[in-house]
This record gives C-alpha cells, sequence and structure tokens, in this order.
C-alpha cells in the first residue's frame, strides 16, 4: 500500500533542513505503515513550554533550527476504520525501519530519539550532528 503524507505534515514541514524533508517525502513511499508529521520547526517559546512539562529536557533542541522532525504512526488503533496517531512503542519500532531505510537511500545521517538510552523519543528524528552542525 502506498501512503501519502496529509497537507497538515507537508505544511509541518516548513522550515526543516531540506536533506530531512527529502528522508520524510521518500519514506512515505517505501513505508509499510502510514504515519504523519507531528512537529517540524519549533519557536523557542514553544520549546520552553515543554521544557516545563517535561516533555523535553533541553533549550538547544534541534526543532529550533529545523533539524529534526517528530514522526508518529497513523493507523486505526481502536478498529473503528479510521486513522489515528498512536502512541505505542511497537509502532514506532515498526516505523523506524522504513525511517532508516529511507536515510540510507536518501544518505543522509540521521539518528532515531528512539535508540538513545536514555529519555527515549519514539517520535523525534534528527540529522547527525557531525554532518550537519548545530549552531
Ligand atoms: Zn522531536
Amino acid at each position: 500500500m502506498a501512503y501519502r503524507l496529509s497537507q497538515t505534515s507537508l505544511s509541518r514541514l516548513d522550515g526543516v533542513h531540506p536533506d530531512l524533508v527529502r528522508v520524510v517525502k521518500h519514506a512515505i513511499t517505501i513505508t509499510q505503515i502510514d504515519f504523519m508529521v507531528l512537529e517540524g520547526l519549533r519557536t523557542i517559546a514553544r520549546q520552553r513550554q515543554l521544557v516545563k512539562q517535561g516533555a523535553s529536557q533541553t533549550l538547544r533542541s534541534k526543532h529550533l533550527t529545523g533539524h529534526a522532525v517528530d514522526l508518529v504512526p497513523f493507523i486505526d488503533t481502536d478498529g473503528d476504520g479510521d486513522s489515528e496517531i498512536s502512541w505505542h512503542w511497537p509502532h514506532y519500532h515498526k516505523l523506524a525501519p522504513f525511517i532508516k531505510q529511507a536515510a540510507k537511500e536518501c544518505e543522509v545521517a540521521l539518528s532515531w530519539g528512539g535508540d538513545w538510552r536514555s529519555f527515549k523519543d519514539g517520535p523525534h528524528w534528527e540529522l547527525d550532528p557531525k554532518r550537519y552542525p548545530f549552531p
């Protein structure tokens, strides 16, 4: 089954680094599990709010520079025929290999928050700081 990025997902890629946009747009064509772009570029005000809420641990988020995107599985989790965002880790583990494959095929160095040892962040994907220096 072939999926497409929704207008909402596409609009959330505004201001995101072109290499990362390329990976996301390729990923949607090869993935076996549908996904949405939850967030791309973020303002410092929103970042401060997230840190306050405990949803993020840093004010130096890669989202502030367009070096990160949050991707969420978009599937029918409750069987009502409509897709919704999934927060279940198994769905993130199902999605991750397709994003990694897309990154490899686009020759973009990407790191997944789900692979981090502490504070695992399933939706989070960011450009490798070694290849894409963070200001
Ligand atoms: Zn993120």
